[in-house]
């Protein structure tokens, strides 16, 4: 059969009971994949040290082969066997995990079996790695003893999900099982950051912000954007996270016929939602994706051709919000 057929498996509905976990853990050993929460959003996780398991995690998303994974561990301790952490990581690590933070470091050395498989990571010698907070994610984790590979539970370039239900959505009969864990509380995917020669770059804003950052390390060449004419990592693509209906970005004044996504209430007489009726940033980026997901489906019961999104303050978790608007509003 060739590789590129859609191939439809079942997928188990997973509760986020002692029960389910095992059976998530026991999936995950036998070489499957299992979506599950994490603080950030839903993440598709596979044994990071199989290659055929990583194959499929690629297969589901039809994610591209060049843009490697971000591998899940327990803990420092356990991220320290696969990484060389120095000592400017080490106090980050000690001030954010768990927590959304991932910080690209480079591999250590290790036998075929132990080692993350090269299809992980694209075949790069860095690993990009985070030790999530999220109560199930960490279960998973620690029964499973191993490092899992979880990228973002969607389609490749789609919206991230952030609810059970999404998740359902995107990948029911592509995937082993998805734990239904609820809302992830944060919604907006992890900081990404690389320390270089002593310089400390911003690869994806995220939770954890520049200021954070700034206050635990002190002293140190930083730098906040990346130059966009050298991708650092293969997944810095200006198009993602891509509702099916265009977006605009940043409009004080919807237009008649447009859904509108509010930050603060939703002006009268407007079909749409609203992200925080406080605005709240925290509150705004919890409901990021789902709001997203679901004025897609209402734009295509309504006459609605395009979304129009309020200004977000860009500051604070602000600032992913605005990075992951930007990118949706994109279109390749
Ligand atoms: P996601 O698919 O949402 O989990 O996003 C993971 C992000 O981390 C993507 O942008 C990847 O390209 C990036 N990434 C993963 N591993 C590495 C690595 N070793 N070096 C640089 N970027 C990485
Ligand atoms: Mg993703």
């Amino acid at each position: 059969m060739s590789s590129n057929k859609t191939k439809y498996i079942s997928t188990e509905i997973l509760t986020c009971n002692d029960l389910g976990i095992s059976r998530a853990v026991q999936i995950l050993k036998n070489g499957g994949t299992v979506a599950f929460p994490t603080e950030t959003v839903y993440g598709l996780g596979a044994d990071a040290t199989n290659s055929e398991a990583i194959e499929k995690v690629y297969q589901a998303k039809g994610r591209p082969k060049n843009n490697p994974l971000i591998i899940h561990v327990k803990d420092k301790t356990m991220a320290e066997h696969y990484v060389e952490m120095d000592s400017l990581t080490s106090k980050l690590s000690t001030s954010f995990w768990p927590g959304p933070l991932t910080v690209i470091l480079k591999k250590n050395p290790l036998t075929s079996k132990e080692r993350i498989t090269e299809k992980a990571l694209s075949k790069l010698k860095t690993v990009a790695i985070r030790v999530p907070a999220h109560p199930v994610a960490r279960k998973i984790l620690c029964l499973f003893g191993k490092p899992i590979a979880a990228p973002s539970a969607n389609l490749s370039g789609k919206l991230s999900t952030t609810r059970f239900e999404d998740v359902v959505m995107c990948l029911s009969g592509k995937v082993d099982a998805i734990v239904d864990g609820g809302p992830c509380p944060i919604g907006v995917e992890s900081t990404i950051l690389t320390i270089e020669n002593g310089q400390l770059t911003i690869l994806r804003p995220g939770k954890i912000t520049e200021e954070e950052i700034k206050s635990i390390i002190g002293k140190i060449k930083y730098k906040k954007e990346i130059n966009k004419n050298k991708i650092t990592s293969p997944g810095q693509f200006e198009s993602h996270y891509c509702p099916e209906t265009p977006i605009r970005l940043n409009v004080l004044h919807p237009r008649k016929n447009e859904l509108v996504l509010a930050f603060g209430p939703l002006p009268q007489g407007f079909n749409g939602l609203t992200l925080s009726k406080i605005s709240d940033p925290n509150e705004a980026a919890m409901n990021l994706y789902s709001a997203l997901a679901d004025l897609d489906n209402l734009a295509k019961t309504t006459q609605s051709n395009s979304i129009a999104i309020h200004p977000i303050p860009l500051q604070g978790i602000g600032i992913a919000i605005n990075d992951r608007l930007r990118r949706a509003a994109k279109r390749l």
